[in-house]
């Protein structure tokens, strides 16, 4: 990338002066570097006023919580332009609007969220965003749907596979998520109290064999253009509307991916309240709905969506199209307990159980999510409907006692 530099405030304000859309340009003045990512730099660009107009979002060549010494490729912001783009075509309610991107300076120009909070926030401050879930199910089913074959002509996915292959991003999806926690690894990190649940996992050759089966899944099933990286600090909020941000782990995979990220990050929640001693269960019901809302959601939009708008007569068939959904039923509860269990043991932990002040409370949580994510892996093959899944989240936090089963 010849032209590549990296923005100062002031090279952003110009930026976003030119394409940020703003009729009254002149009025955008200055610029904060609030990226609180794990890997860019993302400027907000304020008026006179200090009102938020726009976002600048720039990726650096390395990985930016780490260093230099991890250097990373910048065709990760075009990639994140072209897939936030691709889903906005078919969901622009749920989906950051792209105003401008430049593959060469690895920068996008995006609409100002600033109203919004990130979903994995309102979720550690005890609120129910009442809407979320479904609208998340609506994005899921639309985003998928319509990059998959049930919609896309042969050549042209074809196509699409090739413009969206991610190496570099995948490669570590499938190392963090997949391979570190299951293995030593410099990358990992957790409080001593786990160790004897890790040792667990990594001897349980059942579990390795399904872990192995979800990271071959992930690496050679190009079902459709996945988000990628569909965690709750991924998804904005307010009360009734709903936004998905920072897709550079864009690429072509299995469906259950993005579907039990989602879950995943709900089931890691919910393990945090479950810990605490106080009565916190009308929350917790909470959590649980909307998991089952995420699910119903996205499978009866999905299907609506093969009824009406699926080109091809052999995949719009109903019964090939509930088939393909059980299956992604069970990848995505097999998905869920992986995201469970790498962010209690790898590299990249969640807010949502690590900011437990009592130690106590958080290692009781972290268990309860190593325990609920290796039995949702072992056990996703079986889990048939989401009320069994239920049942399994409500005894995991009781009894702790799945592993013995
Ligand atoms: P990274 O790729 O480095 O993880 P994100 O896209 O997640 O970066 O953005 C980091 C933070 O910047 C978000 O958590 C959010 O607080 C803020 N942010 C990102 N995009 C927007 C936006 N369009 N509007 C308002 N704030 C944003
Ligand atoms: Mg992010």
């Amino acid at each position: 990338m010849p032209n590549y530099y990296t923005f100062s405030a002031a090279d952003a304000i110009e930026y976003a002066k030119i394409y940020g859309g703003v009729a009254d340009f002149e009025s955008l003045v200055s610029a904060e570097e609030i990226g609180d990512g794990n890997l860019n730099f993302v400027f907000k660009i304020r008026d006179h006023s200090g009102i938020s107009r726009v976002i600048v979002k720039q990726a650096l060549p390395y990985v930016r919580c780490v260093g230099e010494s991890w250097p990373l490729t910048l065709d990760r912001s075009r990639i994140e332009a072209e897939t936030l783009l691709a889903h906005y075509q078919y969901c622009p309610e749920h989906t950051v609007n792209v105003l401008h991107y430049d593959p060469e300076l690895a920068v996008m120009v995006q609409e100002d969220l600033s109203e919004y909070t990130i979903w994995r926030k309102a979720l550690i401050d005890g609120v129910h965003n009442e809407h979320a879930a479904a609208q998340i199910g609506h994005y899921l089913a639309n985003a998928l749907f319509h990059h998959s074959d049930f919609y896309q002509d042969q050549l042209s996915k074809k196509l699409a596979v090739s413009q969206f292959t991610n190496p570099e991003l995948c490669q570590i999806t499938e190392d963090l998520f997949f391979t570190d926690p299951y293995i030593e690894h410099e990358r990992n990190r957790f409080e001593p109290e786990l160790e004897t649940l890790v040792h667990e996992l990594r001897i349980d050759k059942t579990l390795l064999t399904a872990v192995g089966e979800l990271k071959y899944k992930f690496m050679t099933h190009a079902e459709s253009l996945l988000h990628g990286d569909l965690h709750s600090g991924s998804i904005f909020v307010t009360e009734d509307k709903l936004k998905v941000i920072d897709a550079e782990f864009g690429f072509y995979g299995p469906i259950g991916f993005d579907i039990g990220t989602v879950i995943g990050n709900l089931l890691l929640n919910y393990c945090s309240l479950d810990a605490r001693d106080v009565d916190l269960h009308e929350l917790k019901q909470n959590r649980i709905e909307s998991i089952v809302e995420v699910w119903e959601t996205f499978s009866n939009e999905f299907l609506r969506l093969v009824r009406e708008k699926s080109n091809n007569p052999i995949f719009s068939q109903e019964l090939f199209a509930n088939r393909f959904l059980e299956k992604a039923w069970r990848d995505s509860m097999g998905y869920a307990g992986a995201e469970l269990i790498r962010r209690v043991i790898g590299f990249a932990h969640v807010a949502d159980l690590d900011t437990i002040a009592d130690k106590n409370v958080r290692i009781t949580g972290k268990s309860t999510a190593i325990t609920l994510g290796r039995n949702l892996i072992l056990h996703a093959p079986e889990l048939q409907h989401i009320n069994e899944l239920i049942n399994y989240i409500q005894d995991n936090g009781k009894k702790k006692k799945w592993s013995d089963d």
